[in-house]
């Protein structure tokens, strides 16, 4: 459907779970957040049922997020629901890959389509201490296992202050060596993200082309947001970048995000959010008109600004 801006919103982003196993600097206060009572997280059968509803009004493509997706059990099943939905064009999910070696194949075999991971660093010291306490060899083994399953691959990296011109190079080779789309997201000043220096993807450029050479635009579609990919020479894969802050891109914005309580988020910038259960229980008219009014309360661009948090949660809480 399009909403007010004549945008056509075609993408929605389902948080599953606001748990995780990591607690990355730019995403969770040290001590995590307030953890949702189990009763305030959506069944599956609530989060197919309003999948349904999201797919009647024109949505067709959907990312399966957290908090850490794999940490809730029957994520796979999710998966292949989700899938089996008549009219749903393609189904990924996002996650930091710990838990990946066990469950890529079973995945691939659900029908998911791709999956992105959290790759900040190739360094294990700074990987411990950018996610307080994981460790970078299981999120590697997380990226070969799913490249084992046949899924296709994109690794995201936000990079921080202390990410080093060296480090993202390394990262960056990833794409030189495999199939994979290697991005580069700015960081937004969304949860702690507000309080930590951010580098912006124009100086990240500089220090790739320093190595690589110049960059050629792909002019290609991969993927179903904002990024903007580029090839360097000799690259298997390309490199993408997500310019929130540098470039916005809100004019093209396609998503709603659903949080697993069932809250509907139009912009994540803003901390407000529409409540679905009530037009959950009410039936599948009442939760298309709620939907529907969540798409034409997007605004027509986020406000960020660096320093001032925004939105009001974690990006664990609204799912990235
Ligand atoms: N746990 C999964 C993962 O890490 O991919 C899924 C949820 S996580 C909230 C989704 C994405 O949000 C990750 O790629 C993460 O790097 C990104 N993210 C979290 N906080 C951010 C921030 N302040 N600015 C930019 N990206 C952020
Ligand atoms: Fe967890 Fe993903 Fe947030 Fe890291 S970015 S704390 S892995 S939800």
């Amino acid at each position: 459907m399009t909403d007010r801006y004549g945008r056509t919103i075609d993408y929605a982003r389902i948080s599953i779970t606001d748990r995780c196993n990591l607690r990355c600097v730019y995403c969770m206060p040290a001590e995590g957040v307030p953890k949702l009572e189990r009763s305030e997280v959506l069944s599956y059968e609530m989060l197919l049922a309003i999948c349904r509803a999201i797919v009647s009004l024109g949505i067709v493509k959907f990312k399966v997020t957290g908090g850490e997706p794999l940490v809730r059990k029957g994520c796979t099943g999710f998966v292949a629901a989700l899938k089996r939905i008549a009219g749903v064009r393609s189904v990924t999910l996002t996650t930091n890959g710990l838990l990946l070696p066990g469950a890529a194949a079973a995945l691939r075999a659900a029908g998911l389509d791709g999956v992105n991971i959290s790759l900040d660093t190739l360094d294990p010291a700074r990987y411990q201490a950018l996610t307080r306490g994981g460790r970078l060899e299981d999120a590697l083994e997380g990226v070969r296992s799913a490249l084992k399953a046949g899924l296709r691959v994109k690794l995201n990296c936000v990079p921080t202050a202390g990410s080093t011109p060296d480090d993202l190079v390394r990262l960056a080779a990833i794409a030189q060596a495999h199939p994979v789309e290697v991005r580069f997201i700015e960081l937004m000043p969304v949860g702690p993200g507000a309080h930590l220096g951010g580098i912006p993807n124009r100086q990240v450029a500089d220090w790739l082309e320093a190595v690589y050479g110049p960059a050629e635009p792909y002019h290609g579609r991969l993927g179903n947001g904002p990024a903007r990919y580029v090839h360097f020479p000799g690259f298997i894969g390309r490199i993408g970048w997500i310019s929130a802050m540098g470039d916005c891109f809100c004019g093209h914005c396609n998503r709603i995000r659903l949080s697993s309580a069932g809250r509907l988020a139009p912009c994540l910038c803003l901390p407000e959010s529409i409540d679905l259960r009530p037009a959950l229980a009410a039936g599948e008219t009442a939760l298309c008109a709620a939907i529907r009014e969540g798409i034409l309360s997007k605004p027509a661009r986020h406000h960020f600004e660096p320093g001032v948090e925004a939105g009001g949660r974690t990006m664990s809480q609204v799912g990235g």
